[in-house]
């Protein structure tokens, strides 16, 4: 996989980035980084959903040649590109070389696809498109010559322990896992949760959508198919454990037996600027100071896959493969968003995708069609047997 962003960083040319999101969590952390870096980037396109008085800001403070925002009936400034579309075209700009794809949900594939296609870099933070249809990324990765490299900070970490080497190199990869607000609570005491309770991350301040998904774990599991279609790993080679001080992003186990991770504060900052300039290290004073005397014990523990339902369907929906994917993604989507409207309860959020995979998950995946009828298929599904 190779865009022509390395020989861009090396040639002292000021990259082109396009940060789909801009407005979210990831967004605008990595408009905190590219303001610290405007030698190197030049912020050329910004896209939102719906929050124009944000995105209005950082148009103004960027000035960026493309400003989209996706959605109809909000009045868009002059010379605003609007609707779904401003996404896609935004991915296939000329003067963009890296699309920061930071949308929550599968809003985000077909922008992927276009930037892919175009042969630019996809700094991704969108793992849920990759997880729905990660062949269709892959093939899309490969034929158009792009290349995708990961912002969540567990791949981050593999790709900064693997870099420069060969995949056969790699026996295992172990991805480490907060274990979320809910870590310790019994199964009797998870029947309560409420979503306050849900959305007090103890380690990340994140968007709503990851922040429930790491309470249900669902996050974890959406990261182990990540990592194989990532890293090209069949699943018994990706591992997870429970690491509640989110220190050490995750592990690389070579074939010789030794074991390599990367380690930081808990920050967003350096996995964004990293995805920025892979495989190169550029100097940013943004990170946190690394104090291993303040952040330890560094402990480490099981994942209690029974406990957490979501995480151990969505990694047999990942061995599965065809739609299944694609249908635990999609009924995630729709449960989380029910939940966090207050619909369903947090342990619904389980019985929904279990629902929905046993019903779909034997539907077809290859086709980008076939992709997108599991992924309305199994949000309707959640809707009807589970909204109230
Ligand atoms: P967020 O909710 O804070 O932000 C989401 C962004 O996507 C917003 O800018 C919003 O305007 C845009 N958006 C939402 N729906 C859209 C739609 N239908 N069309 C176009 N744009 C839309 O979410 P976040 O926490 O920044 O997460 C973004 C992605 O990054 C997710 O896939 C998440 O899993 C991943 N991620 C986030 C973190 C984190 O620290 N926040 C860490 C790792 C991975
Ligand atoms: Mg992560």
């Amino acid at each position: 996989m190779a865009s022509d962003v390395g020989g861009g960083m090396s040639a002292n040319k000021r990259l082109g980035v396009a940060i789909l999101g801009s407005t979210g969590s990831i967004g605008t952390t990595a408009l905190r980084v590219l303001d610290r870096q405007r030698e190197r980037f030049r912020v050329v396109a910004l896209t939102a959903f719906n929050n124009a008085a944000l995105l209005g800001e950082q148009a103004e403070r960027f000035q960026p040649s493309f400003v989209g925002l996706v959605q109809n009936g909000v009045d868009p400034h002059a010379g605003w590109n609007a609707g779904t579309a401003c996404l896609i075209e935004a991915a296939r700009r000329d003067d963009v070389d890296i699309v920061l794809n930071a949308i929550v949900g599968s809003a985000g594939l077909d922008a992927t696809l276009a930037a892919l296609d175009k042969g630019k870099r996809v700094a991704l933070a969108n793992k849920e498109t990759l997880v729905m249809a990660g062949e269709l990324v892959t093939a899309a990765c490969r034929a158009g010559g792009g290349e995708i490299v990961p912002v969540d900070s567990e791949h981050s970490a593999i790709l900064q322990c693997i870099a420069g080497r060969p995949g056969v190199d790699v026996r295992r990869v172990i991805i480490t896992a907060s274990g979320g607000p809910f870590r310790e609570w019994t199964s009797d005491q998870l029947e309560g949760a409420t979503l306050e309770d849900a959305l007090r991350h103890p380690t990340w301040r994140m968007g709503r959508k990851i922040t429930v998904d790491s309470a249900t774990l669902a996050n974890k599991a959406l990261e182990v198919i990540e990592a194989h279609f990532l890293f090209g790993l069949p699943y018994d080679r990706i591992e997870v454990v429970v690491h509640p001080q989110s220190v050490v992003h995750s592990f690389v186990e070579f074939v010789d037996g030794s074991v390599l991770a990367q380690l930081g504060v808990p920050s967003m900052e350096l996995p964004v600027l990293y995805a920025l300039t892979h495989p190169d290290r550029i100097a940013d004073t943004g990170v946190p100071h690394f104090d291993p005397v303040a952040l330890s014990p560094l402990t480490f523990e099981p994942i209690r896959a029974d406990q957490f339902s979501a995480f151990s369907l969505g990694v047999a929906a990942g061995r599965k493969g065809g739609a299944a994917p694609a249908v635990f993604n999609a009924a995630n989507e729709a449960a989380v968003a029910l939940f966090l409207d207050a619909r369903i309860r947090f342990a619904d959020i389980g019985v929904a995708i279990a629902g929905a995979l046993d019903a779909l998950g034997d539907m077809p995946g290859v086709s980008r069609e076939a992709i997108l009828a599991a992924d309305t298929a199994a949000r309707r599904f959640v809707q009807e047997r589970f909204a109230c």
